[in-house]
């Protein structure tokens, strides 16, 4: 009885019990590991392993309750490096399935094979295997109320895929097999790390859009394979965190993943990551749920913060190379034009320049000179060496003066040879005198005039003096009514400066202006978005290219 009481706890649907057979196989050093089940494992689930087996007597002893032989005294209990330790795992299973447990002792000729119903000792034989098969049969066919619960078949198999894909995840070095139904449903050969691991269950096209982050701390150990900056889902379905080995669930984690994708991670999308954690076990504790899928740390923070610095890093450094990509001018080909000749009259007398001078004039008027064309009035399209690259100048350079204002560029102040009286509503008097201070940090010097009116003696550079009345009406809504998306007041008024401030209309960027756009745009933290959070840029690569025009 008490058994089956703690048979709830532990054995929710076939996939628990999956769960159990292969991390005991597992942590008996078993190198290759093979599943089968039929009908979802609801009729029946076999795990077969190669590795330490039991002898007789542990092998009978293994399905009392408590029958662990993981935790040898009350040290260990704080120390734990198997999966399993509460030893109950076998004594639950037994209890509301008909067990067969075959097994024997590596380089021992005798095994023995027992069965159990009723949580009682069916039939004991001898048998010959070096390892463990461990078969569960009919799961709950003693516990109605809980056999009802059991889902379709292609329900409880989709966890089975999932439970066994996790362990096939944290542990690379172990070959798994799974046959359901009789037919081999995953085959993943052992692997010399985790991308090969990665590689056989989710493909090669798959992880070339991760990039690979690890890090070692005091106590501490990271290896993750995350999304690059081009790579997000619509949704969670593939974020994996595993601490120690196991699988769990930890929002405190997944928040210091995303947090290291701030500024590039649009909105409603969600990164892919595999984290796999290592900590001194002495420093966690599984214990919190039975079925250890929750874990309480020592030091959160630390953990938090030690995850969150090194795929920051890491985000970071794969941004700029991405970027780089793209903002080297494309092979010299492209620039020699030959069809060009064919404008050139042949009437006309020969040009007087000489073609070497032009050459090198051209050389050294722009270092890479990125060819360019307008589309419509806001819509840049670059040609890199990497791909197509298509840039909303406004946005672009909404980002570049933002960032600029935050930091306080000296360069952004500009003083008014002729200090301008501009005329507000009361209640932006009110607010633009009290906040005086904060515009002085963001390039604005204003003055009271009395009766509503303010002197402006000082303006960030890229402000037009016509456009001031309109920019201190703006700032002053920024004030009474602040924008909840920015993280400070400060950030939201230099948003509104910076999209004031902006190119805007049809204003045509020379070739000049527009290099020194782009790279300005390059040294900004976020050049991804604008403030507000649309994009800046769009970059098709020559893959994304083939694939629109369905060449791959
Ligand atoms: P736990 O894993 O918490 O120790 P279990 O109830 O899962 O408890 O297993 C009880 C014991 O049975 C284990 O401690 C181990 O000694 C033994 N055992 C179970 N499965 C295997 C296996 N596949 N190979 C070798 N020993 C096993
Ligand atoms: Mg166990």
């Amino acid at each position: 009885m008490r058994n089956k009481i703690a048979a709830g706890e532990v054995i929710e649907r076939p996939a628990s019990v999956l769960k159990e057979l292969v991390e005991n196989a597992i942590d008996a050093g078993s190198t290759e590991i093979r599943v089968e089940v039929l009908n979802g494992g609801k009729r029946m689930i076999k795990v077969s392993d190669n590795g330490a087996g039991m002898d007789r007597e542990d092998a009978l002893l293994s399905f009392e309750a408590h029958a662990t032989s993981k935790i040898r005294d009350f040290d260990d209990l704080f120390n734990i490096r198997s999966l399993g330790f509460r030893g109950e795992a076998l004594a639950s299973i037994a209890s509301v399935s008909k067990v067969k447990l075959i097994t024997g002792l590596k380089g021992s000729p005798m095994g023995i094979s027992v069965e159990i119903e009723d949580g009682k000792i069916k039939e004991i034989k001898d048998a010959s295997l070096a390892g463990t098969s461990f078969e569960v049969r009919d799961l709950f066919y003693n516990t109605p109320a809980r056999k009802k619960f059991l889902k379709t078949t292609s329900t409880e198999l989709f966890h089975i895929i999932d439970t066994l894909t996790k362990e096939g995840l944290s542990h690379h070095h172990i070959g798994f097999t799974l046959v359901t139904d009789k037919h081999e449903t995953m085959n993943l050969p052992k692997a010399s790390g985790l991308k090969e691991r990665l590689m056989q269950v989710f493909g090669n096209e798959f992880v070339s859009g991760l990039i690979e982050a690890n890090s070692a701390a005091e106590g501490m150990e990271l290896s993750s394979f995350v999304s690059n900056t081009s790579n997000f889902r619509n949704s969670k379905s593939h974020q994996y965190i595993f601490i120690n080995k196991r699988p769990v669930k930890d929002p405190s984690i997944s928040h210091a993943v995303y947090k290291a994708y701030e500024g590039i991670l649009p909105p409603d999308k969600h990164p892919i990551f595999f984290i796999f954690l290592a900590i001194d076990p002495r420093r966690v504790d599984f214990n919190v749920h039975p079925t250890k899928r929750e874990v309480r740390f020592e030091d959160k923070e630390a953990i938090y913060r030690f995850v969150n610095s090194r795929l920051r890093d890491r985000v970071k450094e794969d941004r700029t190379e991405y970027a780089r990509q793209f903002t080297e001018a494309p092979g010299e080909s492209v620039f020699r034009t030959p069809s060009f000749q064919g404008y050139i009259n042949p009437e006309a007398p020969p040009s007087t320049f000489d073609k070497s001078v032009v050459a090198e004039n051209l050389e050294l008027a722009y270092r890479p000179s990125l060819p360019f064309i307008y589309l419509g009035d806001t819509f840049v399209a670059v040609s890199g060496k990497a791909g197509l690259f298509i840039i909303d100048h406004h946005a672009a350079h909404e980002r570049v003066l933002y960032e600029k204002l935050l930091n306080g560029s000296p360069s952004m102040t500009r003083q008014l040879l002729f200090p301008k009286h501009v005329r507000v509503s009361g209640k932006e008097y009110a607010v633009l005198l009290e906040n005086r201070e904060m515009l002085q940090t963001l390039g604005f010097e204003v003055e009271d005039f009395g009766s509503s009116t303010v002197i402006v003696r000082a303006a960030p550079a890229e402000c037009e003096d016509e456009d001031l009345a309109g920019i201190l009406s703006d700032i002053a809504a920024g004030f009474i009514e602040p924008n909840t998306s920015f993280q400070s007041l400060r950030d939201s008024i230099a948003a509104r400066i910076a999209c004031h401030a902006s190119i805007r209309g049809k204003k045509v960027l020379s070739q000049e202006e527009f290099n020194g756009l782009i790279e300005d745009l390059e040294k900004t933290e976020h050049p991804d978005q604008c403030p507000h959070g649309r994009p800046t840029r769009i970059f098709y690569s020559l893959y994304d290219l083939n694939k629109l025009f369905k060449r791959t």
